[in-house]
């Protein structure tokens, strides 16, 4: 299997090529050349463990990985979930269903693809020899994630930035507490924008680059959407027949990427019913969806804090197809949203996705509406799912955060906080954070001390 930049103007690469590079060089994003056909595959897949499923799906796309180094890591990749099957799909009544995405270490779904892809980067390193420097910005969940993936990971040392004192005392800790030394979480004097401002100076500068073989964390990376699809294709073969034809997955999504993983699954033959995308008051996917508008707003921090994003970059491989594969589309459509920040589509084949859009209030009262109908607690941004749930067919809501990482909205909507045995025992450890200015040279020194 090769794989293809959305722009048109890369040469085709291998997966392990796709995964190292993240962004394609001529600014698109990889797709696989050709989409495989699952619907004569996912029948004899409903036995299959969570990673038995994960090596059946990724043995379609890594082709140049050996079966056996890559079942080795589908192995491992989740044995840090606190949960035996990994995704458990939850059932609240006879057309509800809960599929919970956050029993990973950092008890968010970005688990699923970070922990896939620290295997899939140390990996890397071992069989070339080499070394790797992950730097990334972070206002939160994203840079806890990317950690947790490469801890104590062979050949690869991570730098994150955050702004300090500006993202939540959890999730710093979930960044500081670690423990490992090949960990190093950098307290910005700053803001976020301060601190990804300073990465992406560092980014350009080609010698540095090449001379510390740094790499992005990537919220764009190829394998990060593959590694999503599992849990569809999991989730769906556990619904009774009969419902899986019906339900409706409803997907809290800011990048684009997590309702994007849904959507290539259906491509690909596994017939879900429909998929929803399920925003916060950062509209930009509602309003496409309901409109045909693509433009940015300014982005208004939210109770979803996880989903403030207003450019949704993996929006770019859903245009590839909407666009029927042309390249020269895609490239004329981002350029005019590069210039303009807007693009309007005539007709935009909305290919049957629905929308919704959650403020905060409703995020609040629909947390307190599930539990008094449930006994059941939900994140602010799986709140955000359960807007306006259809009543004409099932639906399949995904949990992307333990509500616990929450405490503050949760208490205000249910009058009690939600706790998780991971984030009290943090509560406790030592605090390794170092602060520094927020400056390139600040970074670069740091970078050079200690890389
Ligand atoms: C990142 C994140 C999302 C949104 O995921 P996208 O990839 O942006 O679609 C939703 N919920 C939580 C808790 C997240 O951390």
């Amino acid at each position: 299997m090769r794989f293809i930049s959305t722009r048109g103007q890369t040469p085709s690469v291998t997966f392990s090529e796709a995964v190292a590079l993240g962004l394609a060089p001529d600014g698109g994003l990889f797709l696989p050349e050709t989409l495989p056909d699952l619907s004569a595959k996912w029948q004899g897949w409903a036995k299959l463990s969570y990673s038995e499923l994960l090596r059946e799906f990724f043995s379609l796309f890594a082709t140049d990985i050996p079966a056996a180094d890559l079942a080795r890591m589908a192995a491992a990749a989740y044995t840090k979930f606190d949960h035996p099957e990994v995704a458990p799909l939850r059932k609240l009544d006879d057309r509800t269903w809960v599929l919970e995405l956050f029993h990973g270490p950092t008890l968010a779904f970005k688990d699923f693809a970070l922990q896939f892809l620290g295997h899939l980067y140390e990996y890397q390193c071992l069989t070339r020899n080499e070394s790797l420097t992950v730097l990334g910005a972070t206002s939160g969940d994203t840079g806890a994630a990317a950690i947790h993936g490469l801890l104590g990971r062979a050949h690869a040392k991570i730098f994150i930035l955050y702004p300090d004192g500006r993202v939540s005392p959890l999730q710093e800790r979930q960044m500081a507490c670690t423990a490992a030394d090949n960990v190093y979480a950098l307290a910005v004097d700053g803001t976020f924008d301060d601190a990804q401002a300073a990465m992406k100076t560092i980014f350009e500068d080609q010698e540095f680059r090449v001379r510390h073989r740094l790499s992005a964390v990537n919220s764009i990376n190829l394998a990060r959407v593959l590694a999503q699809c599992v849990y569809y294709i999991w989730a769906w073969l556990r619904l009774p027949e009969g419902v899986r034809e019906e339900a409706e997955f409803v997907v809290p999504t800011g990048n684009f990427g997590n309702v994007l993983a849904g959507w290539l699954v259906r491509k690909m033959g596994v017939p879900l019913g429909g998929l929803r995308v399920a925003t916060n008051q950062n509209d930009i996917l509602y309003r496409l969806f309901t409109t045909g508008d693509y433009s940015v707003a300014e982005v208004r921090p939210s109770h979803a804090p996880s989903m403030d994003i207003q450019v949704a970059s993996n929006f770019e491989r859903f245009l590839y197809f909407a666009e029927n594969c042309d390249p020269a589309r895609v490239r004329a459509v981002m350029a005019e949203f590069k210039k303009t920040g807007r693009y309007r589509f005539a007709n935009l084949d909305r290919d049957n996705f629905t929308a919704s859009r959650a403020s905060d209030a409703e995020i609040e009262a629909i947390i307190r509406d599930v539990h008094a109908r449930y006994g059941y607690v939900v994140d602010p941004h799986t709140a955000c799912g359960f807007k306006g749930l259809a009543t004409d067919r099932p639906s399949v809501v995904l949990a992307t955060a333990h509500p616990a990482k929450f405490p503050d909205v949760i208490k205000q909507a249910i009058g009690r906080e939600s706790t998780h045995p991971t984030l009290e025992a943090l509560k406790t450890k030592p605090l390794e954070k170092h602060r520094i200015a927020a400056t390139v040279a600040a970074v670069r020194a740091f970078i050079e001390a200690h890389g």
